[in-house]
């Protein structure tokens, strides 16, 4: 079964609405797995409905800080009684973002906190986002030792992906890997363990070259998969291998959870 893995994407968007079965088929039938993150109340429900039915498929429940100005006690209440279910394995995407800035940053702290100590507190991974607010994504994971995360769609800098390693947490890279001018990235790449890395297309967004513009969806993992063998000079297969079980490690899952 472990034969490929989407870490990161959003299969319940309404981006998906018209063909998401056909879209989950084609990945299945591959038998690569699926992480589906929630990122607000509505889409982390449907995140954990799709996975109740859908073989290979884990949810993760969360809400990500755009909407951390609409986070409130339900919320937690919500999360909890998510995670008791089958296949909801972990809390996410949760985090900052300093650079659409959609909620005030000090909501957004305590929101991400809240979050990061109930997944602690119920030992399940955490995916996070985190945009231009590297310190204070550290700071807030400082908080929390001991908790296992990952840090979702990384674009930040060496010396972040490097304190997270320190931390125990796993680095995942998405599309952008791909992208010309992302050369700084790819540098990133080439420094860190394969054995800590994770691959994801966060589809719908960011589709990968040569499919800019368009709507991502999880087979194009596979270009995010080429540009890091590249980098790691070694061979696909190997990398999308080595992926595919830092993700089982990072959030625990079993191939008898199929
Ligand atoms: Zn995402």
């Amino acid at each position: 079964m472990k034969q490929g893995f989407d870490s990161h994407c959003h299969l319940q968007d309404p981006a998906f609405e018209a063909d998401r079965e056909a879209v989950y088929e084609s990945v299945h039938d591959r038998g690569w797995g699926l992480l589906i993150p929630g990122y607000s109340r509505a889409s982390s429900a449907a995140g954990v409905e799709f996975c109740q039915t859908h073989p290979g498929t884990w949810a993760l429940v969360g809400v990500h800080p755009h909407d951390a100005d609409a986070f409130e006690d339900d919320d937690e209440q919500l999360i909890r009684q998510w995670l008791s279910r089958p296949h909801v394995v972990g809390v996410g995407e949760i985090g900052l973002d300093y650079h659409y800035h959609r909620s005030p940053r000090d909501v957004q702290r305590r929101v991400f906190q809240r979050q990061l100590m109930l997944a602690r507190e119920l030992g399940v991974t955490v995916a996070v986002h985190s945009r231009e607010a590297e310190a204070d994504t550290l700071a807030e994971i400082d908080q929390v030792p001991g908790l296992r995360g990952v840090l979702h769609c990384f674009t930040g800098s060496l010396g972040f992906a490097e304190a997270l390693l320190e931390r125990g947490w796993m680095i995942s890279f998405a599309g952008v890997v791909t992208f010309a001018n992302a050369g700084s990235l790819r540098e990133v790449v080439r420094r860190l363990p394969l054995e800590r890395m994770l691959v994801e297309t966060d589809a719908p967004y960011l589709a990968p070259v040569p499919f800019r513009g368009r709507r991502n969806q999880p087979l194009w993992v596979e270009e995010v998969v080429a540009a890091v063998a590249e980098q790691k000079h070694c061979t696909e297969k190997e990398v999308f291998r080595q992926c595919t079980e830092n993700t089982y490690a990072a959030f625990c899952l079993y191939e008898s959870d199929w």
